[in-house]
């Protein structure tokens, strides 16, 4: 079985992740795992996912000396000129735990967007990812797309970040209102993974 180790200090994008590889025969380790639990985060001064999802990538398989996935994802809204985009993690500026963060961020969009009619609230999701090699060498890369709108309150207990004001597609139902199966089926990180997975199978029937 071919490992993969998710180097992201987010469990919820671990878990994401893992059962998509893993449906698809890999075995998915967090940095912790592989005793990198404290690994230091690269700094993320891409201009795009794209770019962001490389430096991690590059950064933590130079560290761990495995085969490791990177992802780099945000919230892009139309109405806000495509913020928060690659700021998302931070677009508050407020420190503190994941969740404290999230809710500061949640309530930044709910203000920004006060008085946007619904018609105007379409956004998305963007995940960009990226596999690099035990040589820290880009092997593979993908992006996927996940297409919605912005509510007018949070709704739902699952998932994590600006899932609670995320509205799939045209419907009323929350990104943190899907069971984790739902989500994966139709997000940004599960379609950037089965294109990822994709990728590398390809590539190893290759050079085999
Ligand atoms: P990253 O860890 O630098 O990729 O930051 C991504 C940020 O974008 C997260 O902290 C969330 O705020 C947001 N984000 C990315 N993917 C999702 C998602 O699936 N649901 C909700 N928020 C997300």
């Amino acid at each position: 079985m071919q490992e993969i180790v998710v180097a992201s200090g987010n469990p919820h994008k671990v878990e994401e992740v893992r059962s998509v590889l893993g449906a698809l025969g890999w075995r998915v380790l967090s940095l912790t795992d592989v005793g990198s639990g404290d690994a230091p985060e690269p700094e993320e001064d891409g201009e795009t996912f794209a770019q962001n999802a490389r430096i991690k990538a590059l950064a933590y398989a130079s560290i761990v000396g495995r085969l490791v996935l990177a992802d780099d994802s945000g919230l892009v809204v139309d109405a806000l000129g495509g913020e928060p985009g690659v700021l998302s993690a931070r677009w508050a500026g407020v420190d503190g735990d994941r969740a404290t963060r999230d809710a500061a961020n949640n309530a930044k969009l709910l203000a920004r967007l006060a008085g946007v009619p619904d018609a105007q609230r379409t956004a998305r999701f963007v995940c960009s990812m990226c596999v690099a090699g035990v040589d820290a060498r880009v092997i593979a890369q993908s992006e996927g797309v996940f297409h919605g709108w912005i509510g007018h309150e949070a709704k739902g207990d699952n998932g994590f970040g600006y899932d609670p004001l995320f509205r799939v597609r045209s419907s009323c139902v929350s990104g943190a209102e899907l069971t984790p199966e739902q989500k994966n089926a139709l997000s940004h990180r599960g379609s950037a993974t089965r294109a990822i997975a994709h990728t590398l199978a390809r590539l190893a029937s290759a050079v085999r």
